[in-house]
């Protein structure tokens, strides 16, 4: 697998694909079809290829020298990505003087990142010990699908009263990307699917509501990451195809229901068992 982040502007690396694919940059999802894609023509990346989908891949410069420059976002994304690949466990500490070596930073890069992560809640800090990678309980992730459940078929039944023709076409767009990113066996779907339910709920038309389901998904995102028995492959196949159609209809109650079933399904999915614990040090995390 080749992980590529953003790295300093005038380094990084350049890659022809064999096949198209969808590649996640940001909130955008840009079809990378037989194009030499270079860092240096966008500001901000982050996705997994396997390798074997790469017909020409260079190294523009040697990765010390990208190192050097990498930003407090570069981190912050590396560290993501390490938690979601299980590289970096639950409960590990992210010590910053260890990670600033890793990256070739300074500490205070370390820290904006780390205050990020616990912004983001993929980290916690606890006071006078620094900030651990976190770990929601079976419990908590319980309690997580139980308030969702009180919120989103109310989103999902205003959404079919409101939503434009417009905007139903948006969330069909949308599904076929995820269908792409489900192809690609990649992390890139949980985040996708995630914006489906954050796109919903803009188009329910309540803002406090899609402000708390907004809190709710950064957290649903770490715990698909964390227990997702599928090898993270976010929410089930077709679910969101019906709540479309159920949108379509213009039939709220419907869309409610299938709401609450789809919650079900997705929790459904997870084993709520904490994964097996692997004593390795923060360096090889990175390695
Ligand atoms: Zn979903």
């Amino acid at each position: 697998m080749l992980h590529i982040i953003r790295d300093n502007p005038d380094s990084g690396v350049s890659f022809t694909l064999r096949d198209p694919l969808y590649v996640k940059m940001d909130q955008y999802n840009v079809h990378a079809e037989k194009n030499v894609v270079h860092n240096r023509d966008i500001d901000r990346m982050q996705f997994t290829i396997k390798e074997s989908k790469i017909e020409t891949l260079e190294h523009l410069k040697s990765s010390t020298a990208a190192r050097k420059s990498l930003s407090v976002e570069d981190i912050y994304e590396r560290i993501l990505m390490a938690v979601s690949e299980h590289r970096l466990q639950p409960g590990m500490q992210l010590v910053e003087d260890r990670l600033a070596k890793i990256f070739d930073v300074s500490r205070t890069k370390i820290r904006e990142a780390t205050v990020r992560l616990v912004h983001d809640r993929i980290a916690i800090n606890i006071p006078n010990r620094g900030a651990f990678v976190a770990s929601p309980t079976a419990d908590e992730a319980r309690q997580l699908f139980a308030a969702r459940r009180l919120i989103e078929p109310e989103l999902m039944r205003l959404a079919a009263r409101n939503a434009t023709p417009k905007q139903v076409a948006m969330l069909r767009a949308h599904i076929e990307k995820e269908n792409a990113a489900r192809k690609k066996n990649g992390f890139a779907i949980i985040p996708l699917s995630g914006e489906f339910h954050l796109t919903v709920a803009e188009m329910a038309g309540n803002s406090f509501l899609a402000r708390t389901l907004r809190e709710l998904e950064s957290i649903t995102c770490l715990v698909i990451i964390l227990y997702d028995t599928h090898g993270a492959h976010g929410c089930p196949y077709d679910d969101h195809q019906f709540l479309v159609d159920a949108i379509e209809a213009r039939d709220p109650d419907r869309a409610g229901r299938l709401m609450l079933e789809h919650l079900d399904h997705i929790e459904a999915s997870l084993n709520l068992t904490p994964p097996a614990e692997r004593h390795i040090a923060l360096e090889e995390a990175f390695r």
